[in-house]
């Protein structure tokens, strides 16, 4: 009598932080369907539960101390249970996971996630539970992926380097991640190759420092060089970037933005804080001065650019007056969109060693303060936008309103449509006819003339 196939395994993969850790988390779960398990629909009903981590503020590690621990229960119930840690926690803790968490199985390291799915069939072999660090600063191949598993049909993430030889003072990366290694042009291009032939037409090049790609690559290609080869691929329609470091941007990149179409006029562009001595303590190797010439450079060399930005408050040291010259830069540069963040102490980083000396509850009412300056930039800004026509490419249902579809326009701005209006993956073009405090309402039924916004 011939028995039935067991079900196949399922497998949830939880992720935190950056885009650089998705990704990872998209190579994963291909490796993962390649070795037969599917996605559980929640983690509940997993058979293998991952946590794919980020380490960049304690809060983010934090929580994955309690899902693991609200997983103990379980693991006692149903000892088949496998659980993984992936990413910048796990590099950073390593063993210690093992130690203090006994409901985890496999700990993988941030250059060793292309081991995540090979690991977890090991320990359900051997029942030995294991963990995979490699030293983050040593060579490394990129794991060829499955381009097929990604979040968004039509849109596709590309690693075009990994880690960061920067040394800013309150930042984990180059401890978690590693000092900066390049992949070589011919594999980026193969798999934006790959993933436009897969209906992928915005491609987002990725980077924790993008700006330096290719310095540690025979040659020195460099990143306007890469968009320029980028550009030429069929089938893509938008390209985009991140992490640009004021501290690298160089004039040529700007006028790549200027010149290629397919290269979007949007730039995230973190400046951190707006005071001297604070980007000093910061070690951010540029001062308020330069950061403002080198966004005026950009608004001269590309028509219409939109800029974005990541922000600290509370550093150690924190003044009264040094936060006004925060406030006051939101106010000068006016972003499109600004990431502010609380100082968060990392273990390993130099400003772990200044005393976090400023008050939470001041933290939180600059942090509240810097808050409310950005949204007021960010509803004139995109109040300015009504009556222009602009080109979405739509994402999927709005988060707000899920009957009606919204997308992104060409400067990254969250755009909403009507009801019926649009599907997923389709460019757009229509009239903004009404601008909220984030959101530009768009109709394409009141759009004029055809070409670029
Ligand atoms: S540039 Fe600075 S903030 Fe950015 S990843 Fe490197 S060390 Fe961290």
């Amino acid at each position: 009598m011939e028995t039935a196939a067991p079900p196949p395994r399922r497998a949830w993969i939880e992720a935190f932080g950056c885009q650089t850790n998705l990704l990872d988390g998209e190579f994963a779960a291909g490796d993962l369907r390649r070795r037969g398990w599917v996605p559980a629909p929640s983690a509940e009903e997993a058979d293998l539960v991952v946590f794919n981590t980020c380490s960049v503020r304690q809060h983010a590690e934090d929580k994955v101390w309690s899902r693991l621990g609200a997983l103990a229960e379980r693991k006692r119930r149903d000892p088949s249970l496998l659980v993984a840690v992936m990413g910048c926690m796990a590099q950073r803790e390593g063993e210690e996971i093992l130690r203090r968490a006994p409901v985890v199985d496999v700990v993988v390291g941030t250059r060793r996630y292309g081991d995540l799915a090979r690991l977890v069939e090991e320990v359900e072999g051997t029942g030995r539970r294991v963990s995979a660090l490699r030293d983050p600063s040593g060579g490394f191949e990129e794991p060829v992926r499955d381009v097929t598993v990604r979040e968004q049909v039509h849109r596709g993430w590309v690693s075009v380097m990994r880690g960061c030889s920067h040394r800013c003072s309150y930042c984990v990366v180059p401890s978690v991640r590693g000092r900066q290694f390049d992949r070589d042009e011919a594999s980026i291009l193969e798999e934006v190759r790959r993933l436009a032939g897969d209906g992928a037409t915005e491609i987002f090049l990725l980077g924790q420092n993008i700006n330096t790609w290719g310095r540690t690559l025979p040659g020195r290609p460099t990143l306007p060089a890469l968009l320029r080869r980028v550009h030429e691929v069929p089938g893509v329609r938008r390209i985009r970037f991140l992490t640009s470091n004021p501290m690298d941007i160089e004039i040529p990149l700007l006028d790549a933005m200027g010149e290629l179409p397919r290269v979007m006029p949007y730039l995230h562009f973190p400046a951190q804080h707006g005071s001297d001595a604070v980007l000093r303590r910061m070690y951010r190797g540029y001062d308020r001065a330069r950061y403002l010439e080198l966004v005026g450079e950009a608004r001269a060399r590309v028509p219409g650019i939109e800029l974005a930005t990541d922000l600290i408050v509370g550093f150690p040291g924190e003044t009264e007056e040094e936060f006004a010259a925060l406030l006051s830069l939101v106010r000068e540069v006016r972003w499109t969109m600004a990431f502010v963040f609380k100082y968060s102490v990392r273990p390993g980083t130099a400003a772990a060693a200044l005393p976090d000396d400023v008050p939470e509850p001041v933290k939180s009412s600059r942090h509240a303060a810097v808050m409310a300056a950005q949204s007021e930039v960010e509803a004139a800004l995109l109040a300015a936008r009504v009556g222009t026509e602009v080109e979405v490419l739509v994402d999927g249902p709005s988060a707000k309103r899920p009957e009606r579809m919204a997308g992104r326009t060409a400067h990254h701005q969250l755009a909403v449509l009507p009801e019926g209006a649009g599907g997923p993956g389709e460019y757009l073009r229509g009239r903004v006819v009404r601008a909220t405090a984030r959101v530009l309402h768009v109709d394409p039924a009141a759009a004029a003339a055809p070409g670029r916004p």
